[in-house]
């Protein structure tokens, strides 16, 4: 990397970020320690005065590692920009040794034994005490392989509460941080994305007990129940969506899930996308793929071809796309657009050009002519093939649903009288969580927060109340020696008896 120090301003931001820390400050002007510098692009990329220019070919004593795309060229004894890789005399080593699953059993931490990993009853159906301080409304035993085992079962409400929703789409929805209306009412917003899908989050106890409270308890109850649920975006899409069923975007279906990124589609598909044109460019709105100028791309055989894009390139063949209403979600609605221009020092007269996106469902493809234009041709059958391929390997777009709570108030009265043991005990894996029979992940840290697929909980065994809460089939299981140490309502316990599973 080179400073030009007349157009350095000396902000420090190449300084901050550098990931090797090869960038000091001298004199007010950055200055780059050659022998650290791992060619990144970070600070070519943070550089507001455009003071930062890269070398075309690798400085000489450099290995250039292959193991992402940002291509490092590391000097001997130092390493690359993750950390991970260092220049060991010439080869390339990875800094930590493969760990075998025995180094980290002790931080991973045992499973449950398996006696408690079922509960003796779930707490569907099993109604609520209340108050709380009143055991709960079944606490039943049973003998499993020698071992005595109890499970408490109450039907929680639980104010702190809400779902996480994943719709499979790349259609944009809205932005991260928009609102999400049920009618005019707020009951949710626009988390982030994940790869191929939407995350939405609706719920929450500040919604809960807020002036929408009872639509946000009825909304995050119904997508737990997997019922329909019709959502407006703030400054975006009207919804409806159904968890286990495709998402319906502004009254059109979601068909696909994107591949991947368009990066990653040309990971995936180069050696085939290769033989489908001279050049192919897949639009997505996280990252645009390049096939001449990717890693991939070049690796399966692509030559180089002049076409430049009109997208900030990342790393080769890897660009920053937009969002907007056009193919891969980006705001390019005529392919051909997403071209800048086209080198004719570097291309070939009627070298061909694929356009497509993630989910493969659209195609265009066209030929450079000798004065650079571009002229649309139908797909040949490679080309169809390559889009075929694509379409081929994505997933149906659908909606899924993590319902996610705090269980660590109140409720715990009911199991227990020291209601710390049991958070104790839940944390040590001595007391198992599960929701309606489904296992529940707890959140690390204090309390019982925890999350479950509600696809694996009976449909309609979510409710909610006009605390307002959502209601939670909820159940510990445990050995029944814990549940006595832990000051358990053991006189409140009775035996399991299958053919009067609910006898008080
Ligand atoms: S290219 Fe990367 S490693 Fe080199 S100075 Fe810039 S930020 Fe640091
Ligand atoms: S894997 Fe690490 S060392 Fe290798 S190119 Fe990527 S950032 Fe650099």
């Amino acid at each position: 990397m080179q400073i030009d120090t007349e157009k350095c301003t000396g902000c420090g931001f190449c300084v901050r970020d550098c990931p090797v820390e090869a960038v000091r400050l001298v004199k007010k002007k950055a200055v780059i320690n050659e022998q650290r510098c791992t060619g990144c692009g970070v600070c070519l990329r943070v550089c507001e005065a455009l003071a930062v220019t890269a070398e075309e070919m690798p400085p000489e004593g450099t290995l250039q590692c292959d193991a992402c795309p940002i291509k490092c060229r590391i000097h001997s004894g130092y390493m690359g920009a993750c950390h991970r890789y260092r220049n060991e005399d010439g080869q390339l080593v990875r800094i930590t040794a493969l760990h075998c699953f025995e180094d980290v059993a002790a931080i991973v931490g045992p499973d449950p034994a398996e006696a408690i990993r079922k509960p003796v009853v779930t707490a569907i159906g099993a109604g609520t005490t209340y108050p709380d301080c009143k055991p709960a409304p079944h606490i039943l035993k049973e003998n499993r392989q020698g071992v005595d085992v109890v499970t408490v079962v109450t039907e929680v409400p639980l104010s702190y509460s809400s779902v996480i929703v994943k719709v499979d789409t790349d259609i944009p929805l809205g932005k991260e941080g928009d609102r999400i209306l049920a009618g005019k009412r707020e009951v949710g917003m626009v988390e982030t994305e994940q790869y191929g899908s939407k995350m939405l989050h609706i719920g929450g106890v500040n919604r809960m007990t807020g002036k929408n409270g009872f639509a946000v308890a009825r909304t995050v109850t119904d997508i737990a129940n997997r019922r329909p649920v019709k959502l407006k975006i703030e400054n975006g899409g009207r919804l409806l969506l159904q968890v286990g069923h495709p998402p319906v975007i502004d009254g059109k279906q979601a068909v696909k899930m994107r591949v991947g990124c368009g990066s990653a589609t040309m990971g995936l598909f180069a050696p085939i996308l290769v033989e489908a044109a001279d050049e192919v460019i897949i639009l997505d709105s996280h990252i645009t793929g390049q096939m001449s100028r990717h890693v991939a791309g070049q690796f399966a055989g692509a030559r180089p071809t002049g076409v430049q894009l009109k997208f900030k390139e990342s790393t080769p063949g890897r660009y920053f796309g937009d969002h907007g209403d056009g193919w891969g979600g980006t705001s390019i609605s005529q392919p051909a657009d997403v071209i800048r221009a086209v080198d004719m020092t570097v291309a070939r007269a009627a070298m061909t050009i694929l356009i497509t996106e993630t989910t493969g469902q659209n195609g265009a493809m066209f030929e450079v002519r000798q004065d650079g234009k571009l002229a649309q041709r139908a797909l040949t059958k490679k080309a169809r093939a390559a889009l075929n391929a694509i379409s081929n390997s994505c997933e149906p777009s659908r909606v899924s649903a993590i319902y996610t709570a705090g269980a660590g108030g109140s409720a715990r009265a009911g199991v227990t009288r020291y209601p710390i043991k049991l958070t104790r005990a839940v944390h040590a894996g001595k007391a198992y969580l599960t929701v309606g029979g489904a296992p529940g992940f707890v959140l690390p840290g204090g309390g019982i927060t925890f999350m479950v697929d509600v696809e694996r909980v009976k449909d309609g065994s979510f409710y909610w109340t006009p605390t307002p809460a959502t209601i939670c089939p909820l159940e510990y299981t445990m050995e029944v020696k814990d549940y006595e140490k832990m000051g358990g309502h053991v006189e409140a316990m009775k035996p399991f008896d299958a053919k009067k599973p609910v006898a008080k």
